[in-house]
């Protein structure tokens, strides 16, 4: 063989997308993301994410699953945990003890929670205490402005949902930061003290009641408004889960448009190829499962997690009317853990190993393991694994990379794949490359975003 034939038979052929995708594709990649960006204006939160899913899954035909119910090929299902976490579901014309085709991704992200006792007075200026959501970098957070999303449930029953802040005649609120002039001090920190977590208060009035006795005027203020605007009393806060967000909206990013910035693509950024895709999945040979799960960025744990019984019991409640063993068909099934990765930044090149990380316009990119240190807490998808979704990827004609996070005894990280393997299953994580992951402005690629719906496609009807 030539030089030139060794080079385009025998090596890698790991490439920029764009050298790979026609026009039309491209274009396609493009018009998809249109989409993709309204959905993260709307759904800022794992709440609004499931809410959103919920509503244009029963647009499309998806009905309440009904535990007990013996379902037929071509049905289609949503189960809603606590508004909090879901599935959807496209019944399959083999029996579920032959394995479901799973693809889970979370739709929580790092943020701020508001303190269980937020409201406070200092010095005549108005507060929230918050307490951080996740792997943030605490100095990202002031001096940007934001708003406020959740629920406030009231000992009636009731639930008042918020948002505030994101509409431009709106209020919204902020964080500060010491000017510089008198920062000397500060600037003697390390970069994850900078801003410390108690540090992290938002400033949420200023203007005192009017009453010439009292005392904490700004905050009885606040405390009148809210009861005027929402109903609420300071106790209220007590049974509310009301977290901070960037305003920001999703954005095109560069004079060529091909990067989208915005807040929370981790995990958004694989929930909704995941849930698109199985949208436009028509009956398929095996049943095919959508997860959105919440409290990835703190563990999984709780009943909204992938830690939780969630997802084995929904394949119970698939196989049981059908006098299927849930083992077995958790056994047969095979999953996608949709997560994002790092992608290689240029500018902080020392952090990645060239040769292994994951790149921004390579395509959705395929993480055999998580982890760190000595490949520690991960679950590392077996080579007959790789193979087979390496084969549905190429097959279809799916943008695709292979990388790992970051450069070996650097950090690591992990995602959902080792939960939903201690159930038996095949799993590997593929996802978005992200630069700046976990910040308040996160960027992808638009061709990325778009292979990683079309491996979601290709696995549901495939694998
Ligand atoms: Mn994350
Ligand atoms: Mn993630």
């Amino acid at each position: 063989m030539t030089a030139k034939e060794i080079k385009e038979k025998l090596a890698s052929q790991n490439r920029n997308a764009y050298d790979k995708m026609t026009a039309a594709e491209i274009d396609s990649a493009y018009d998809y993301c249109e989409g993709y960006k309204e959905f993260l204006n709307i759904a800022k939160t794992e709440r609004e994410a499931v809410k959103y899913a919920i509503a244009l899954a029963k647009e499309k035909g998806f009905q309440e699953f009904l535990v007990g119910e013996k379902y037929n090929p071509g049905d289609k299902f949503y189960i809603n945990n606590r508004g909090k976490a879901a599935a959807f579901l496209v019944i399959g014309k083999k029996p579920a003890a032959e394995g479901i085709n799973i693809v889970a991704a979370h739709v929580d992200n790092p943020r701020l929670d508001l303190k269980g006792n937020p409201l406070y007075e200092a010095d005549e200026i108005g507060y929230f205490k918050t307490h951080y959501y996740g792997g943030i970098r605490k100095y990202h957070w002031p001096v940007t402005p934001l708003a406020l999303h959740g629920v406030i449930c009231l000992k009636n029953g009731e639930s008042k949902e918020i948002v505030l802040g994101e509409k431009e005649d709106e209020p919204c609120f902020a964080i500060t930061d010491l000017l510089p002039h008198l920062a000397q001090e500060q600037n003697k920190r390390t970069l994850p003290q900078g801003i410390k977590g108690e540090e992290l208060n938002i400033v949420i009035g200023s203007r005192p009641f009017k009453d010439d006795e009292a005392s904490e005027k700004v905050k009885l203020n606040l405390l009148s408004i809210l009861f005027e605007k929402y109903g609420i009393i300071e106790d209220d806060f007590r049974s509310a889960e009301l977290v901070a967000v960037p305003v920001t909206k999703a954005r095109d990013i560069g004079f060529d448009r091909s990067l989208v910035g915005a807040f929370g693509h981790d995990d958004r950024v694989c929930a909704y190829p995941a849930f698109t895709a199985l949208l436009d999945t028509k009956t398929p040979e095996r049943t095919c499962l959508c997860v959105f799960a919440d409290k990835e960025e703190t563990g999984s744990e709780g009943n909204t997690g992938l830690q939780s019984d969630f997802v084995k019991y929904i394949v119970d409640d698939l196989c049981r009317p059908f006098g299927i063993s849930t083992t077995v068909a958790l056994r047969n099934s095979c999953c996608l853990s949709a997560d994002v990765n790092g992608a290689y930044d240029p500018t902080f090149a020392d952090a990645f190993e060239k040769n292994n990380a994951c790149f921004i316009n390579r395509g959705v990119c395929v993480t055999k393991y998580t982890g760190g240190g000595g490949k520690y807490d991960t679950s590392d998808a077996s080579a007959e694994y790789v193979s087979k979704v390496r084969t549905i990827l190429d097959n279809g004609n799916v943008a695709w990379q292979i990388g790992e996070l970051g450069k070996v005894d650097i950090g690591g990280g992990g995602t959902v794949a080792k939960y939903l393997a201690r159930l038996g299953m095949d799993v590997i994580d593929i996802g978005v490359p992200v630069l700046a992951m976990h910040s308040p402005f996160e960027i992808v690629s638009k061709l990325d975003i778009y292979a990683t719906y079309r491996a979601c496609a290709e696995f549901f009807v495939n694998a």
